[in-house]
């Protein structure tokens, strides 16, 4: 059997999804991105395999994408995230039900809306600020002494109204942060105000092609309950959250590869 790689080299995590030859998902792996790329993209990698008994050579190509998809020398090809993020969410949910993906990541997000076949028809994207992004959960967490992973609970917790966190820039809000705590605030209504100003962020950001029924949300940030239910309010619509939602874009990237190595050998348009 050959196996396929899809690596989304993230700005904060690696994740490596591995096909079969007949696209099932065979593994995969999410890992600190930090500051050695190529080091820890083949780290992660090395891992995984062993995990799998499986060896090198049993994977016939690798395709990179994300923020640092350049970096990793081993890649037979590169492809940008909005494609393979597409090619995800088709290999997921197939092309009946999506029309628009939501991507939040570590230091961007991005809006892509699909056609019935689930090609890109147009996107929009934010990396200049990191105010919509997962880099304000990161900060939000270490300000109220959690993990990114404890603010869907703290979001379901908050019976009040959500706070309003009105800074624009995440370094204002860090000191917004700080003094609504001193103030005497509770920690679940700090949380439930910074995941509905995020969602704010991204309607507005999504407003601007335009938002179609069919929504699906991916990304590590689509692991906080909070973060989706707050999406889900802004946007007046339910959204589809995948069972690995930080996974879609590799998995998009190993189905890319495994067509690429099956199907015709040549090159996919990065
Ligand atoms: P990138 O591709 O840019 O590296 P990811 O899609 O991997 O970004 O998302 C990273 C973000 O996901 C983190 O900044 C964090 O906010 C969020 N995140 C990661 N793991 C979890 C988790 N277990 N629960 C909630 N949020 C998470």
């Amino acid at each position: 059997m050959r196996y396929f790689a899809g690596i989304d080299m993230g700005s904060t995590a690696i994740k490596i999804a591995l096909v079969d030859e007949s696209e099932e998902l065979a593994g995969h792996i999410v890992a600190p991105t930090g500051s050695l790329f190529q080091q820890n993209t083949l780290a992660a990698l090395r891992i995984l395999l062993q995990e799998k008994g499986l060896s090198r050579s049993d994977v016939a190509y690798i395709l990179s994408t994300g923020y640092g998809r350049k970096l990793f020398s081993e890649a037979d090809e590169t492809v940008s995230e909005i494609t393979a993020n597409a090619a995800g969410a088709r290999t997921i949910a197939g092309t009946a039900s999506i029309r628009t993906i939501i991507n939040i990541g570590g230091q961007d997000s991005k809006i892509l809306l699909l056609d019935g076949d689930g090609h890109i028809r147009n996107f929009v994207m934010n990396d200049k600020c990191a105010a919509g992004t997962g880099r304000f959960l990161e900060m939000t967490a270490r300000n109220l002494g959690t993990e990114v992973d404890g603010l869907g609970e703290l979001h379901r917790r908050c019976s009040g109204a959500p706070l309003a966190i009105t800074s624009t820039c995440t370094v204002f809000a860090e000191s917004e942060i700080i003094s609504l705590l001193a103030k005497g605030h509770q920690r679940d209504e700090i949380v439930a105000g910074v995941h509905y100003s995020i969602a704010r962020r991204i309607v507005r950001l999504a407003r601007r092609i335009g938002i179609e029924d069919g929504v699906f949300f991916d990304g590590g940030p689509a692991l906080n309950s909070g973060m989706v239910a707050a999406l889900e309010d802004e946007l007046l619509r339910r959204v589809m959250v995948p069972a690995m939602p930080q996974l879609t874009t590799a998995i998009g990237a190993a189905a890319l590869a495994r067509a690429a190595w099956l199907e015709t050998g040549a090159p996919i348009n990065a």
